[in-house]
């Protein structure tokens, strides 16, 4: 089985590596990361000339790119990969995208003869180059029992959460709960260090309790360093936000607490921290207070 992969940025060039040290047959393309190309290529990988190149010569696709917009490129653009799969090929999309959008691929696939399932994943790069991310997926079951396979080789958790785009409603889930989190963190660790109690003592008193989290365990350490070296980008939760936020009016779901999360997000952006990991959200505090947290 021949497996191509379009997308090799933080999260695609370790995916892709771990389908190759798996025994996969994988041809890569990124015509944007020609580094990222050579270095896939050099644990084994092939090299697509272009997508469309990719694309005829596999039966599952992997797409792995920022957004909706950029998936219908590699799909469906002038170098589309869609144009030159074979019938009754797979296509793959690991992006986090909006699960209208994913929807509206599937059904243009559909017309092509071609399968798709939306599989997302948590876990950042480093659970990626782990091959421990989790993948939640939409699709139907006879699909996603062929794909199994390949999703245990980059994850160790891998879910069928429904039918087509269930796993970017899943995903969008994931990140309301993680930007509010994260948002959560910084309002009290500002707050604890006003009020005079150093964040160290705070972290270590509350993160065995109730309030303990993948979150904190992960962020706090980063706020108090004042590094905000990315990890999850600003500008790419935004994106997540916003597709939240469509995907809410289409059910008609109040999304309060994520529309105040990605306002402060938008400040940051605003500001030139877009490509902050997204800890830089204490960042909000630290400007309207002109406190800066430490240790
Ligand atoms: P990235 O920007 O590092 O990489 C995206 C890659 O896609 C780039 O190398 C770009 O050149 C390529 N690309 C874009 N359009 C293309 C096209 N038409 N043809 C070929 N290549 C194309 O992004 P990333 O951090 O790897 O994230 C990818 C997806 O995974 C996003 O949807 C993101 O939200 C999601 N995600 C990221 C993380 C993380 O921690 N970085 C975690 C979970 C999920």
């Amino acid at each position: 089985m021949k497996i191509g992969f379009i997308g090799l940025g933080i999260m695609g060039k370790p995916m892709a590596k771990n389908l190759v040290k798996a025994g996969y047959d994988v041809i890569v393309a990124d015509k944007f990361a020609p580094k990222a190309v050579e270095e896939v290529v050099a644990v084994g990988a092939k090299a697509g000339a272009s997508n469309m190149d990719v694309g005829s010569q596999v039966d599952i696709l992997i797409t792995m790119v920022p957004n909706s917009p950029n998936v219908k490129e590699a799909l469906f653009g002038e170098d589309g990969a869609a144009k030159t799969l074979k019938k009754g090929a797979i296509v793959l999309d690991c992006s986090s995208i909006n699960p209208i959008a994913s929807r509206e691929i599937c059904a243009e696939l559909d017309k092509m003869g071609i399968e798709m399932l939306d599989a997302p994943v948590s876990g950042g790069e480093p659970k990626a180059i782990d091959g421990t991310l989790a993948f939640m997926v939409g699709g139907k079951p006879e699909i996603f029992d062929k794909c199994k396979d390949i999703l245990d080789k980059m994850g160790s958790s891998v879910v069928l959460c429904g039918s087509i785009g269930a796993g970017n409603v899943t995903k969008l889930c994931n990140q309301i709960c993680v930007a509010i989190n994260i948002a959560g963190l910084a309002e009290a660790m500002m707050l604890g260090q006003l009020a005079g109690v150093e964040p160290e003592k705070i972290f270590d008193a509350i993160k065995g309790g109730l309030a303990g989290s993948t979150v904190m365990n992960a962020k706090a350490p980063m706020m108090m360093d004042q590094n905000f070296k990315p990890g999850f980008r600003i500008d790419l939760h935004i994106k997540d936000l916003n597709n939240v936020v469509d995907a809410a009016k289409a059910v008609d779901s109040p999304i309060p607490l994520t529309q105040s999360v990605l306002e402060m997000m938008k400040i940051l952006h605003r500001d030139g921290d877009g490509s902050c990991d997204h800890s830089a959200l204490l960042k909000y505090y630290q400007k309207l207070t002109g406190e800066v947290l430490h240790h």
